[in-house]
Protein backbone atom coordinates (compact mmCIF):
# COMPACT_ATOMS: atom_id res chain seq x y z
CA UNK A 1 0.00 0.00 0.00
CA UNK A 2 1.73 3.52 -1.00
CA UNK A 3 0.62 7.06 -1.30
CA UNK A 4 0.77 10.70 0.47
CA UNK A 5 -0.78 12.51 2.92
CA UNK A 6 -0.46 15.95 2.85
CA UNK A 7 -2.59 18.34 5.59
CA UNK A 8 -2.55 21.88 5.29
CA UNK A 9 -4.53 24.00 7.42
CA UNK A 10 -5.61 27.27 5.82
CA UNK A 11 -7.28 29.89 8.87
CA UNK A 12 -8.78 32.80 6.96
CA UNK A 13 -9.34 36.15 9.11
CA UNK A 14 -7.24 38.62 10.79
CA UNK A 15 -9.64 38.61 14.07
CA UNK A 16 -8.49 37.79 17.50
CA UNK A 17 -10.17 34.58 17.16
CA UNK A 18 -8.86 33.99 14.25
CA UNK A 19 -5.05 34.54 15.59
CA UNK A 20 -6.01 32.21 18.05
CA UNK A 21 -6.67 29.21 15.95
CA UNK A 22 -3.82 30.25 14.02
CA UNK A 23 -1.98 29.86 16.78
CA UNK A 24 -3.49 26.27 17.23
CA UNK A 25 -3.45 25.16 13.90
CA UNK A 26 0.55 26.43 13.16
CA UNK A 27 2.23 23.66 14.45
CA UNK A 28 -0.18 21.25 11.70
CA UNK A 29 0.82 23.24 8.49
CA UNK A 30 2.22 21.84 5.67
CA UNK A 31 2.39 17.94 7.44
CA UNK A 32 3.41 15.67 4.77
CA UNK A 33 3.57 12.30 5.19
CA UNK A 34 4.76 8.95 2.17
CA UNK A 35 2.99 5.62 2.62
CA UNK A 36 4.80 2.64 1.64
CA UNK A 37 3.42 -0.43 3.91
CA UNK A 38 2.55 -3.97 2.43
CA UNK A 39 0.53 -5.95 4.36
CA UNK A 40 -0.77 -9.98 3.20
CA UNK A 41 -1.48 -12.93 4.43
CA UNK A 42 0.49 -14.54 1.93
CA UNK A 43 2.32 -16.88 4.65
CA UNK A 44 -0.71 -17.90 6.35
CA UNK A 45 -2.24 -19.65 2.91
CA UNK A 46 -1.87 -23.08 1.89
CA UNK A 47 0.50 -23.85 -0.73
CA UNK A 48 -0.58 -26.55 -3.72
CA UNK A 49 1.69 -28.08 -5.74
CA UNK A 50 0.99 -30.47 -8.32
CA UNK A 51 0.13 -33.94 -7.22
CA UNK A 52 2.67 -36.34 -8.37
CA UNK A 53 1.32 -39.57 -10.49
CA UNK A 54 2.45 -41.94 -8.55
CA UNK A 55 0.97 -41.42 -5.89
CA UNK A 56 -2.84 -42.18 -7.58
CA UNK A 57 -1.09 -45.33 -8.61
CA UNK A 58 -0.29 -46.23 -4.58
CA UNK A 59 -3.89 -45.63 -3.72
CA UNK A 60 -5.57 -47.28 -6.64
CA UNK A 61 -3.43 -49.94 -5.62
CA UNK A 62 -4.71 -49.93 -2.26
CA UNK A 63 -8.14 -50.73 -2.99
CA UNK A 64 -7.60 -53.29 -5.96
CA UNK A 65 -5.58 -55.00 -3.29
CA UNK A 66 -8.46 -54.62 -0.62
CA UNK A 67 -10.86 -55.88 -2.91
CA UNK A 68 -8.61 -58.46 -3.67
CA UNK A 69 -8.11 -59.65 -0.23
CA UNK A 70 -12.13 -60.65 0.13
CA UNK A 71 -11.91 -63.09 -2.54
CA UNK A 72 -7.90 -64.50 -1.50
CA UNK A 73 -9.46 -64.40 1.72
CA UNK A 74 -11.25 -67.68 1.86
CA UNK A 75 -8.63 -69.48 -0.03
CA UNK A 76 -5.85 -68.26 2.44
CA UNK A 77 -7.69 -69.49 5.52
CA UNK A 78 -8.31 -72.99 3.82
CA UNK A 79 -4.23 -72.77 3.30
CA UNK A 80 -3.71 -73.32 7.05
CA UNK A 81 -5.98 -76.43 6.64
CA UNK A 82 -3.43 -77.76 3.47
CA UNK A 83 -0.09 -77.14 5.53
CA UNK A 84 -1.77 -78.88 8.89
CA UNK A 85 -2.57 -81.89 6.10
CA UNK A 86 0.93 -81.79 4.77
CA UNK A 87 2.25 -82.61 8.22
CA UNK A 88 -0.31 -84.52 9.94
CA UNK A 89 -1.90 -86.79 6.91
CA UNK A 90 -3.44 -89.34 9.20
CA UNK A 91 -5.56 -86.94 11.27
CA UNK A 92 -6.37 -84.99 7.67
CA UNK A 93 -7.30 -88.21 6.49
CA UNK A 94 -9.37 -89.12 9.43
CA UNK A 95 -11.01 -85.43 9.12
CA UNK A 96 -12.12 -85.60 5.75
CA UNK A 97 -13.87 -88.84 6.36
CA UNK A 98 -15.66 -88.17 9.30
CA UNK A 99 -16.85 -84.62 7.24
CA UNK A 100 -17.84 -87.11 4.43
CA UNK A 101 -19.93 -89.45 6.85
CA UNK A 102 -21.21 -86.36 8.82
CA UNK A 103 -22.63 -84.57 5.60
CA UNK A 104 -23.77 -87.95 4.25
CA UNK A 105 -25.75 -88.75 7.21
CA UNK A 106 -27.07 -85.44 6.87
CA UNK A 107 -28.02 -85.74 3.77
CA UNK A 108 -30.32 -89.01 4.49
CA UNK A 109 -31.55 -87.05 7.13
CA UNK A 110 -33.21 -84.33 5.49
CA UNK A 111 -34.19 -86.30 2.28
CA UNK A 112 -36.29 -88.47 5.19
CA UNK A 113 -37.71 -85.63 6.94
CA UNK A 114 -37.92 -83.55 3.24
CA UNK A 115 -40.13 -87.06 2.26
CA UNK A 116 -42.24 -87.52 5.27
CA UNK A 117 -42.92 -83.81 5.13
CA UNK A 118 -44.35 -83.99 1.44
CA UNK A 119 -46.58 -86.74 1.86
CA UNK A 120 -47.90 -85.30 4.47
CA UNK A 121 -48.57 -81.91 2.47
CA UNK A 122 -50.25 -84.35 -0.22
CA UNK A 123 -52.37 -86.28 1.95
CA UNK A 124 -53.77 -82.80 3.86
CA UNK A 125 -53.71 -81.42 -0.02
CA UNK A 126 -51.67 -78.51 1.43
CA UNK A 127 -48.73 -79.14 -1.37
CA UNK A 128 -48.40 -75.98 -3.64
CA UNK A 129 -45.76 -74.16 -4.72
CA UNK A 130 -45.45 -69.76 -5.21
CA UNK A 131 -44.92 -69.41 -8.78
CA UNK A 132 -44.14 -66.06 -9.33
CA UNK A 133 -45.68 -64.13 -12.72
CA UNK A 134 -43.16 -64.92 -15.24
CA UNK A 135 -43.07 -68.66 -14.10
CA UNK A 136 -46.62 -69.14 -14.84
CA UNK A 137 -46.06 -66.91 -17.69
CA UNK A 138 -43.54 -69.01 -19.41
CA UNK A 139 -45.13 -72.92 -18.69
CA UNK A 140 -48.66 -71.54 -19.65
CA UNK A 141 -47.83 -69.99 -22.89
CA UNK A 142 -44.28 -71.46 -23.94
CA UNK A 143 -44.39 -70.46 -27.01
CA UNK A 144 -44.88 -66.45 -26.28
CA UNK A 145 -42.71 -66.55 -23.17
CA UNK A 146 -39.94 -68.95 -23.61
CA UNK A 147 -37.29 -66.26 -24.27
CA UNK A 148 -37.93 -65.45 -20.35
CA UNK A 149 -35.50 -68.32 -19.30
CA UNK A 150 -32.85 -66.21 -21.19
CA UNK A 151 -32.64 -63.82 -18.90
CA UNK A 152 -32.76 -66.14 -15.71
CA UNK A 153 -36.79 -65.34 -15.10
CA UNK A 154 -39.45 -68.13 -15.10
CA UNK A 155 -37.84 -70.56 -13.27
CA UNK A 156 -39.02 -73.29 -10.90
CA UNK A 157 -37.37 -74.74 -8.09
CA UNK A 158 -36.21 -77.78 -6.40
CA UNK A 159 -39.14 -79.06 -4.16
CA UNK A 160 -36.52 -80.42 -2.07
CA UNK A 161 -33.61 -77.97 -1.84
CA UNK A 162 -35.43 -75.01 -3.48
CA UNK A 163 -32.31 -74.90 -6.38
CA UNK A 164 -33.31 -73.03 -9.34
CA UNK A 165 -34.00 -74.57 -11.91
CA UNK A 166 -31.34 -75.31 -15.13
CA UNK A 167 -30.69 -77.94 -17.58
CA UNK A 168 -29.96 -80.66 -15.67
CA UNK A 169 -33.33 -80.46 -13.45
CA UNK A 170 -35.78 -83.01 -13.71
CA UNK A 171 -39.12 -81.98 -14.50
CA UNK A 172 -41.52 -84.49 -13.14
CA UNK A 173 -44.35 -86.17 -16.04
CA UNK A 174 -46.99 -86.90 -13.42
CA UNK A 175 -46.98 -83.32 -11.70
CA UNK A 176 -45.76 -79.75 -11.91
CA UNK A 177 -43.36 -80.08 -9.90
CA UNK A 178 -39.59 -80.30 -10.34
CA UNK A 179 -36.14 -81.79 -8.61
CA UNK A 180 -32.59 -81.01 -9.30
CA UNK A 181 -30.22 -83.79 -10.51
CA UNK A 182 -28.68 -84.33 -6.95
CA UNK A 183 -31.79 -84.87 -4.98
CA UNK A 184 -33.37 -86.67 -8.38
CA UNK A 185 -30.71 -88.83 -7.89
CA UNK A 186 -30.59 -89.39 -4.04
CA UNK A 187 -34.56 -89.89 -4.07
CA UNK A 188 -33.78 -93.30 -6.39
CA UNK A 189 -35.72 -91.17 -9.16
CA UNK A 190 -39.11 -91.01 -7.41
CA UNK A 191 -41.35 -87.98 -7.20
CA UNK A 192 -42.57 -88.10 -3.73
CA UNK A 193 -45.66 -86.10 -4.62
CA UNK A 194 -46.66 -88.64 -7.54
CA UNK A 195 -45.49 -91.86 -5.34
CA UNK A 196 -48.62 -93.02 -3.68
CA UNK A 197 -47.11 -95.36 -1.59
CA UNK A 198 -47.40 -94.65 1.91
CA UNK A 199 -44.91 -96.86 4.61
CA UNK A 200 -46.81 -96.86 8.45
CA UNK A 201 -43.23 -94.99 9.53
CA UNK A 202 -44.33 -91.60 7.32
CA UNK A 203 -47.91 -91.82 8.43
CA UNK A 204 -46.92 -92.50 11.62
CA UNK A 205 -43.88 -89.58 11.87
CA UNK A 206 -45.82 -87.11 9.74
CA UNK A 207 -48.98 -87.51 12.89
CA UNK A 208 -46.33 -86.99 14.90
CA UNK A 209 -44.30 -84.36 13.42
CA UNK A 210 -48.10 -82.25 12.07
CA UNK A 211 -49.57 -83.36 16.04
CA UNK A 212 -45.81 -81.64 17.29
CA UNK A 213 -46.32 -78.38 14.65
CA UNK A 214 -49.92 -77.84 16.15
CA UNK A 215 -48.97 -77.79 19.22
ZN1 LIG B 1 -32.77 -80.27 -5.01
ZN1 LIG C 1 -44.48 -85.84 -9.64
Amino acid sequence: MKGHHLLDVKVLGDGAMANVIKTMFNSMENQKHTLDHVSTNKHCLPHPTELESWYLWVVLGIYVAQVGLYYIEAYALRLRRVIASFFYRRRAKKRTLHLYNEFMRKRVGFLTHMRKKIRRLVREKKLSVETALPTILRYRFPCLFGWLKWFGLGKKQCLICDDNENKFTHHCTGCMYVYCRQCWRDMKKTCYNCDPVYTSEDTQTSDTSSSSEED
